[in-house]
């Protein structure tokens, strides 16, 4: 359904500055009051002009009667001199309401841009695993640099659309008081002008919105071409790419110049209406018996200035138009990051002496075939757990239920008796290490790669897991240590070293249990063995979870679950499974 343009695009400005309604109020006004004085710094023209050219007009106006009458009170003589300074006064005064106007407006608008980047980079942070695994690569990055910035233009035409229009207000008010049917004419005239580009409000959005989408596209394009880059490169497919992202390229330029014309459009018509307008109010008033030239001359200044309004209140919605949808997509996104929030916090602390257990837990995405069910099995504080089970049987599915990344759809799960959904959430994730398969390293020092943001790791503690995860076996080669730089995504490094210190960088927080999901099974045996060598260290004081696909990262486990198609296979220790022949555990040692 078609939405009513110009309600929905109130709406849309009163849900998007609801923080800043008071500010506006404010605004306007400041705005008001800013119209007013220039309005009575004018219509003082009215006399001064007349005393200078001596052709006092014979009415005078309401304004212009009331200053008289005000000097008159305060026994001051209409003279040259009091006029020239209260003009001069009134206009001062008005330049500096203007200055606080545009010091607040800039105020609130930059405020506005400080405090929605960071509300959507913290919301979009707070927000579950299952939406972060949907967002794609550049999205965001370009909704807080691009969108945010453009409803922050936004904001500022809205604060100048209120100068704008209370200006009008008070110039139409004035210019009524001057000459009524001069001014009739000229809001009739700037009345038609204006609805006369309403067509043109609608069809900028809608530009716009394709444009912020394309730009979008764009950013995801390019993103995911560098992730990929080597993969692109190996089979000389750069051209390929960039045909695709030209065309991406070239629709943004169709629409850029759409943009441009749009928004010149109203400069362009509204320089000959007015003339023309002017022209047509000279040739009919100068024969009028009434006729002074001071009265004339403001008044033309007024119809100039009215037009001039008019035209500014349509460029300002004109470029409102075309700011919308930035702030339209904006908060359509915002509301699915919140919607989207981790709610299950909890609060109680993390306690884990004895042993922790899953109840007959499944879990299934969006209600489709369950990808785990009735999962049973207990874990002892201390011991070394390995998961095997072939591709796609659910394995790292488990892991994110227990870093609390999911939720199982049915069953419990417990530590020393606690649901593990009561106790902290920031706590479970520093108490649980994780070590995934793919190896998301910074672009910074191997030091700082470990340390990984968090802010309670010092040094010694870097040092330590360094040492632990054989970090140093190789940094000591190096002539800067651990302070050497790791390039891009690690590019600097081996497999085997990257994957080294992410184990390291969840042995710096002294993990009580420590998840490894496949780890190891892109490494090289050496690298392998040295991670197993780490592990073995710990054993009985970190309780390791191991899911794995090659035997000899689990053969020191003191106990093995296999599972398939989400459900446990066989559980036991490895001599206990090795004795059973036909057991997956004994298949996967004769490949
Ligand atoms: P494993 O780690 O054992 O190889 P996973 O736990 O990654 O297997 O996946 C188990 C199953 O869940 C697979 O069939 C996979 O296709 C499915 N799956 C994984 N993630 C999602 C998702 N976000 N939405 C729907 N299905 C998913
Ligand atoms: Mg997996």
């Amino acid at each position: 359904m078609r939405k009513k343009f110009t309600p929905h695009l109130i709406s849309i400005v009163l849900k998007g500055f609801r923080n800043h309604q008071k500010a506006l109020g404010l605004l306007i006004l400041l705005g008001f009051l800013g119209g007013l004085l220039e309005g009575l710094g004018i219509n003082a023209l009215i006399p001064f002009l007349g005393l200078i050219l001596d052709d006092a007009p014979h009415e005078l106006g309401f304004l212009t009667n009331g200053l008289e009458q005000l000097f008159s009170f305060f026994n001051v003589s209409l003279t040259l001199q009091t006029l020239f300074f209260l003009i001069s006064g009134l206009f001062i005064f008005k330049a500096v309401v203007l200055f606080i106007f545009h010091y607040i407006s800039a105020s609130i608008t930059a405020e506005y841009e400080r405090h929605e980047r960071a509300r959507m980079f913290k919301t979009i942070l707070a927000s579950n695993w299952l939406f972060l695994s949907q967002e794609k690569i550049g999205y965001l990055d370009k909704i807080i640099t691009l969108d945010i910035t453009n409803a922050t233009q936004l904001l500022r035409s809205v604060s100048s659309l209120i100068l704008t229009v209370t200006n009008l207000i008070i110039y139409s008010i004035i210019a009524l008081s001057i000459s009524p049917t001069l001014t009739f004419i000229s809001l009739l005239g700037g009345a038609i002008f204006f609805l006369g580009f309403k067509p043109l409000f609608r069809k900028t959005s809608h530009v716009s919105r394709t444009f912020t989408q394309d730009n979008k596209r764009v950013a995801h394009f390019i993103g995911e071409a560098l992730i990929g880059i080597k993969s692109i490169k190996a089979r000389a497919l750069p051209s390929h790419i960039l045909k695709r992202c030209e065309l991406l390229f070239e629709d943004l330029k169709q629409a850029r110049i759409k943009l441009y014309i749009y928004s010149s459009l109203g400069s362009i018509v509204a320089q000959p209406v007015i003339i023309i307008f002017i022209l047509i109010v000279f040739s009919v008033v100068y024969r009028q018996p009434n006729f002074t030239f001071s009265v004339f001359a403001v008044s033309i200044y007024l119809i100039h200035r009215i037009f001039k309004y008019i035209e500014a209140t349509q460029g300002k919605i004109q470029r409102i138009s075309e700011y919308i949808p930035n702030l339209e997509q904006s908060l359509e996104y915002l509301k699915k990051a919140q919607d989207a929030e981790e709610s299950i916090q909890g609060t109680r602390p993390f306690k884990f002496e004895k042993f922790f257990e899953f109840k007959n837990v499944g879990f299934s995405y969006q209600d489709v075939q369950p990808i785990l069910s009735t999962l049973s099995f207990q874990v002892q504080q201390g011991e070394i757990i390995g998961i095997i089970g072939p591709s796609g049987s659910g394995k790292t599915t488990l892991v994110d239920i227990l870093l609390r990344f999911i939720q199982p759809t049915t069953g419990t799960i417990t530590i020393d008796g606690t649901p593990i959904n009561e106790v902290d959430l920031a706590v479970w994730r520093k108490r649980v290490g994780y070590v995934p398969q793919e190896m998301f390293l910074l672009n910074d020092t191997i030091a700082e790669n470990i340390r990984f943001f968090d802010d309670s790791v010092d040094v010694t503690a870097i040092e330590q897991a360094a040492k632990m995860a054989y970090v140093n076996e190789f940094t000591n080669k190096l002539p800067q240590g651990l302070d050497t730089p790791v390039g891009e995504h690690g590019v600097n490094l081996s497999m085997g070293q990257r994957q080294r210190i992410i184990l390291a960088r969840a042995l710096a927080r002294r993990p009580e249990i420590l998840i490894l999901d496949e780890a190891t099974s892109a490494l090289d045996n050496e690298s392998e063995e040295r991670i197993q060598d780490c592990l073995n260290h710990l054993k009985g004081t970190v309780t390791i979870i191991m899911v794995a696909h090659r035997l000899s990262t689990i053969t020191g486990a003191d106990k093995i679950i296999a599972i398939a198609e989400g459900r446990i296979l066989e559980v036991g220790s490895p001599e206990q499974l090795r004795q059973n022949p036909n057991s997956y555990f004994s298949k996967m040692h004769s490949i």
